[in-house]
């Protein structure tokens, strides 16, 4: 449920001027997994929830959120650690290449190379730039992407596919950048006062082709995606999908289990290529029931329309991301432009600049859109609820996602302001515990949505 991000991008492609468009994506999924998987522990504990399920009288009977375990605890307070330094990182390392003049340097060699022809210089530039932050993130990339999910129990993935994905996620960022960088930068030439609005507005359509495509042909470079395998549980899914009036071949089940031992799903895509997506891993672990709840909740997304909501809103907050970034250089350029030996956000030279203050525009805005997205999670549980009516199956479906994932269910405030996309996991049992208006008769908010 959280409007994120091809996890697979290089962060330093994720952060390039273009691919901010891929950063803002959104991507409604169940579960957050920002920081990742999770999985447990034996299996005998993951199906323990399930079982628990008063099968005779399920809307009568209230789901404890059970204690995180010591692990859990662990796993959230190393993950905050990890976190604290990432952000600190993601500045460190563009100011000490914009700082030190090695970008300077590198723009130099650039034209040296290309014999100055400026759009030349920007993809050489871009390059040089990306392998360079490539090779100084490995190592964290491979202990944050790699070493550490498996040190929890939580990823069975191979070495070789960590490694493949990773150079697709890299030639995937050179790509997009040979394709589209160019437009920012000749409307930086064209027009320096104006061409943050121009570039706002060149970013709408980019969007809708970044999220039509990537479920086509960007996503099934990293898994097989395909028809769900169990069909009996494929009819139900179908049939709750047709109450909703979503067609069947929207839904697709992905081969997740190469990667990670964690559950989600999720909605993305934009037109023909709009979809819901099930791992199998979820499929494998949670009940029928609680697949199902699961299911209703990711036809909340669709339904409700989260995912074009969040284009609108992405578009509207694009214009005052780049306004403010367009502002923020030229204070800088006045005030140390000499000493950087960088005049105009024109110079490829200042990429590692625009990094920082992207960054940093990210991170104020993360309060609000987090707060955002959580309230689309939230009504997306809500539309579950009245969908299924099934409450039980619903809290179930939440405790197996916290054990499964080691999710930690009430985090603290700080946690929540910058890093929840979804409400604190231990709220949406309670409230799967607690919503039923229908048993007073109450009208649904969503019951006009989908059929009876
Ligand atoms: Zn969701």
């Amino acid at each position: 449920m959280n409007p994120r991000r091809a996890r697979r991008f290089p962060r330093s492609a994720l952060t390039g001027l273009f691919l901010v468009v891929l950063a803002l994506a959104p991507h409604p999924s169940w579960s957050q997994s920002d920081d990742s998987p999770n999985d447990i522990s034996s299996p005998s504990e993951e199906v323990a929830p399930s079982t628990s399920a008063n099968e005779t009288s399920p809307n009568v009977s209230r789901v404890e959120v059970p204690a995180p375990s010591d692990l859990a605890v662990r796993f959230y307070r190393t993950g905050n650690a990890w976190w604290i330094f990432n952000l600190l990182w993601s500045f460190v390392v563009p100011l000490v290449i914009l700082g030190s003049g090695l970008s300077v340097r590198l723009r130099d060699l650039a034209k040296r190379w290309t014999g100055g022809s400026w759009y030349l210089v920007v993809l050489v530039y871009f390059g040089l730039y990306l392998t360079l932050v490539s090779v100084i993130d490995l190592p964290f990339a491979y202990l944050l992407g790699f070493a550490r999910p498996h040190a929890y129990g939580l990823s069975n993935q191979l070495l070789s596919k960590w490694i493949v994905d990773m150079l697709k996620g890299f030639g995937i960022g050179l790509l997009a950048a040979a394709l589209f960088l160019w437009i920012p930068y000749l409307l930086l030439r064209r027009s320096p006062r104006r061409w943050w609005f121009y570039t706002s507005l060149a970013a709408i359509p980019l969007f809708l082709f970044v999220l039509l495509v990537t479920p086509l042909w960007i996503a099934p470079l990293f898994n097989d995606f395909g028809p769900m395998q169990d069909k009996a549980l494929e009819r139900r899914i179908l049939d709750l999908a047709e109450r909703s009036q979503v067609s069947a071949e929207r839904v697709f089940e992905v081969d997740k289990s190469v990667d990670t031992k964690a559950v989600n799903a999720y909605v993305t895509g934009f037109a023909g290529s709009k979809r819901i997506v099930l791992w199998d891993t979820l499929l494998d672990r949670l009940s029928d029931d609680e697949v199902l709840f699961v299911m209703g909740h990711e036809l909340g997304h669709y339904v409700l329309g989260h995912v074009r909501e969040s284009i609108l809103i992405s578009s509207l907050g694009v214009f005052v991301l780049l306004f403010c970034l367009h502002r923020a250089s030229e204070f800088v350029f006045r005030r140390w432009g000499n000493r950087l030996q960088i005049h105009s956000l024109a110079d490829p030279a200042a990429l590692p600049l625009i990094i920082i203050l992207l960054n940093l525009g990210g991170l104020v805005a993360s309060p609000a859109s987090l707060a955002y997205s959580r309230w689309h999670e939230h009504e997306a549980d809500r539309f579950a609820l009245e969908l299924t009516q099934d409450n039980a199956h619903g809290a179930q479906a939440f405790v197996a996602l916290q054990t499964s994932n080691l999710s930690f269910p009430y985090p603290g405030p700080v946690f929540e302001l910058f890093r929840s996309s979804h409400p604190p996991i231990g709220r949406r049992v309670e409230f799967c515990n607690e919503y039923r208006p229908w048993e007073s008769g109450v009208k649904l908010r969503y019951g006009d949505r989908f059929l009876p």
